[in-house]
């Protein structure tokens, strides 16, 4: 609540008990834009980007396995283009297909909008999809762990009870509290690296964190089925919606329309829109906080006296977007590490791809 009249109930203790039981390993998974935020905590300036240093500060914490919604987001946005495709070109679903993975929106729309719950994705969102599979690469070890998952949001605090995969969710400043009550330096941390089967992202699982990242990662993906010649990786025009935006995008194929909506008055305004018939979209993606997960309920405060809250979303969004052109893999199918899962773990099974990733 940004006047602080509401918080989040603190899971910082529950952590701790969990790190303390050596009788089970402690996997950890970090969401995107956790760390453009972090830092804000420890006197960085508001955007700056240290993955590197969150992962040693959750090594010092002494987490087992230290994995990346990232890397979720890319399984998210295989399972996602694959259903719209199919919803496209053979009717398997209702049109527009909205996006759901935020919870935030999604319950809005059980609660308010209940006419369009067959229009939202079946697919987890991205943290639920990570915790599914990462439950059942470690089952075929015969082994039970404990996740825990470290998000910008509030809201998804309700996924430890959806599906049971999840453990206990920390929000970005009650991880920059649990650093400051171990008496971790953050500041001085060396740089640490994710580990495997879940820590290899691509550029396009990075910027879920910004609003229009789900759309443009989603297009990356989709748009390789619809084009036979072209191969859009920069596809800026879904970039820095403030509340709601409308574009086409051209493919060899067809002409998709897709809308990018941030804060649920305006899902309100758009959804009232598409049943009076003023817009019509093939896709949608919608956020329940201005500017998407950068901007989460759970995110460091920030004083509005001193500085917009458009200006901390730019700030915050950016090293996202950076680190995405820089990434070598840039599309979320290109992914050797998601690949190398469907393969070997889920054997390219489509039951068991359904029962971990999808909801229904
Ligand atoms: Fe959570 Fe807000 Fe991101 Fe939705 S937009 S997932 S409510 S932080």
């Amino acid at each position: 609540c940004p006047t602080n009249a509401l918080s989040e109930k603190n899971d910082i203790n529950r952590v701790l008990r969990m790190l303390n039981d050596k009788t089970k390993e402690v996997v950890v998974q970090v969401a995107p834009s956790v760390r453009v935020a972090l830092a804000e905590e420890f006197g960085f300036p508001i955007g700056t980007f240290t993955e590197g240093k969150m992962v040693t500060a959750l090594r010092r914490l002494g987490f087992d396995h230290i994995f990346d919604v990232n890397t979720g987001a890319d399984f998210t946005i295989v399972e996602e283009s694959k259903e719209l495709i199919n919803r496209l070109t053979k009717g398997t679903g209702p049109l527009p297909m909205f996006t759901s993975c935020c919870p935030g929106w999604y319950k809005y729309m059980e609660m308010f909008e209940p006419e369009f719950r067959h229009n939202i994705s079946t697919c987890k969102s991205p943290n639920e999809m990570l915790g599914a599979l990462v439950k059942y690469y470690f089952q075929q070890q015969n082994k039970e762990v404990r996740i825990v998952s470290i998000m910008p949001c509030t809201a998804k605090k309700h996924e430890v009870v959806k599906y049971g995969d999840i453990d206990a969710i920390l929000t970005t400043r009650e991880l920059a509290q649990l650093i400051k009550y171990k008496n971790i330096d953050y500041k001085s941390l060396p740089d640490g690296k994710l580990d495997q089967p879940f820590g290899l992202y691509s550029g396009a699982g990075l910027i879920f964190g910004a609003t229009g990242g789900v759309m443009e990662a989603a297009l990356r993906t989709a748009s390789q089925h619809l084009n036979k010649t072209q191969k859009p990786v920069d596809i800026e025009i879904v970039r820095d919606s403030i509340g709601r935006k409308e574009v086409e995008i051209k493919t060899d194929t067809k002409t998709l329309k897709v809308a990018i909506i941030n804060g649920l008055n305006n899902a309100r305004l758009f959804l009232k829109d598409l049943k009076e018939g003023k817009t019509q979209v093939d896709f949608v993606e919608i956020m329940a906080c201005p500017g998407g997960c950068v901007n989460g309920g759970g995110q460091p405060l920030i004083d509005y006296s001193k500085i917009q809250l458009s200006e901390v979303i730019k700030k915050r969004a950016k090293p996202l977007y950076l680190n995405d052109k820089k990434s070598q893999v840039r599309a979320s199918h290109e992914n050797e590490q998601v690949k190398k899962v469907y393969k070997e773990l889920l054997g390219e099974n489509d039951e068991l791809i359904h029962r971990l990733l999808h909801n229904k």
